[in-house]
């Protein structure tokens, strides 16, 4: 098999401590090695000077929509989508049709990865079978046939002795239980944050608690199990406070949050665009300020896009009517330079950090470092070029962005997977 060499970049893996300009070497799909001056005979070379070369970026929170859903994505395209974003690994969310509860289906998305996706597709399986919050699903079998955590996402576990259960389970089976926190009857079929901005768009509002409330019930069983817990798409101020609690507390608890709850409040959302209807939903500026806070002290691990494509047939309807959720893999590394680097709240070492090890340690992956034998995925970013993001051009079968025309300064340049370059900038 070829090799890769990445000459000159400044190669950064946070994992091994690693900030400083050298090469990368990449034969048979694994890591021989970093360091200065490698050479290779025979060698394709890839010169990354003035680009950062970091271990493949994880989104351990999308939507691949397939099976299902094909009108809106399918494995192929949202993992080329995943690629222009810089991403080598995706976990696809089980809320497909059929749910991934249970092995057949989950073996079905990974056999259907293996031959089209051109990134690592880990699925995450159900809690419960359907999602309907009810009965267990086929944990340990799923685990089996390679999910990597469980997860009713789109869906909240209502209740608590299911959830209880839930982790009890998941702790035997040693894979973490991954929750979209909020409580429907708090929802109350609401459409975006609670405040001002609610009132003056007339939309019905889902308040901050209704996050929380399902944030604090399910530390409480985290600690009473013992379970590997990580909350969702994390997104209010207590939240956030409760999770750094927790942590102090000694509770193996993780959080992910996403790139638009950084960048928007909801005194942001357009009236009538549905491109920024989301749940959790954009929430108030304290709240945007809190997430960011979070992930500078630590009491948030991970950013996770939670892709959601929705064709535009369905994003077209009133805002009351259309699906939550917005496209997210290839505006991430965008928007996480913007409001997290550039807005000198983290460095860059630490904004590659909450993309590659940091998911990949809650999941159990041997990804996310450039350490020798590992995978050879790769992300190649810049951290000034200028772009703007057109989603017409987007690799994703749908077109649900906020940020479409958004001009943003630095963003993924190469994609590589298992040694092979899938994905150039333009
Ligand atoms: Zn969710």
């Amino acid at each position: 098999m070829a090799a890769l060499l990445i000459k000159n970049g400044r190669v950064i893996d946070p994992a091994s401590k690693h900030d400083a300009v050298a090469d990368v070497l990449l034969e048979d799909g694994v890591v021989r090695g970093v360091g200065a001056n490698l050479s290779k005979a025979g060698a394709e070379i890839f010169d990354a000077t003035g680009l950062v070369v970091a271990p493949g970026f994880m989104d351990m929170h999308v939507h691949l929509r397939e099976p299902g859903f094909e009108h809106a994505e399918t494995i192929e395209t949202g993992s080329r989508a995943a690629a222009a974003g810089g991403f080598t690994s995706v976990c696809p969310m089980p809320n497909t049709l059929p749910v991934n509860d249970n092995a057949t289906v989950t073996s079905y998305i990974v056999d259907k990865a293996r031959t089209e996706a051109i990134v690592n597709v880990f699925p995450i399986g159900a809690i419960t079978k359907g999602s309907l919050g009810e009965e267990l699903a086929s944990i340990g079998s799923m685990k089996a046939a390679g999910a990597v955590a469980i997860s009713d996402d789109g869906r909240p576990v209502m209740n608590a002795r299911v959830m209880r259960r839930a982790m009890e389970c998941a702790r035997s089976f040693e894979i973490p239980v991954i929750n979209h926190c909020e409580d429907l009857h708090l929802s109350a079929d609401g459409d975006m944050h609670e405040g001002l901005q609610s009132v003056r768009l007339g939309l019905r509002g889902i308040p901050g608690c209704s996050e929380d409330v399902m944030v604090a019930r399910d530390l409480l069983l985290a600690a009473m199990t013992g379970a590997r817990y990580h909350v969702a798409h994390i997104s209010s101020r207590h939240s956030v406070e409760m999770v750094a609690a927790a942590k102090a507390r000694g509770l193996a608890v993780t959080a992910e949050a996403t790139p638009h709850h950084l960048a928007m409040a909801d005194a942001d959302v357009r009236p009538y665009d549905s491109n920024y209807k989301m749940k959790p939903p954009l929430r108030a500026r304290c709240d945007v300020s809190a997430v960011a806070r979070g992930i500078v002290s630590g009491a948030i691990d991970a950013i996770a896009t939670d892709h959601a494509p929705h064709p535009g047939s369905e994003k077209m309807q009133e805002f009351e009517k259309c699906p939550f959720g917005i496209l997210g893999l290839e505006t991430a590394i965008g928007i996480a330079l913007e409001y997290l680097v550039h807005a000198g709240l983290i460095d860059v070492a630490r904004m590659v950090e909450l993309f590659t090890i940091a998911p990949a340690r809650i999941l159990n992956v041997s990804r996310g470092t450039l350490e020798a034998g590992v995978a050879g995925d790769v992300t190649l970013f810049s951290v000034g070029r200028e772009w703007t993001y057109d989603v017409n051009k987007s690799a994703s079968k749908s077109r649900n962005s906020p940020f479409d025309g958004h001009k943003f300064r630095g963003g993924p340049v190469a994609t590589v997977v298992a040694g092979r370059v899938v994905w150039r900038a333009g």
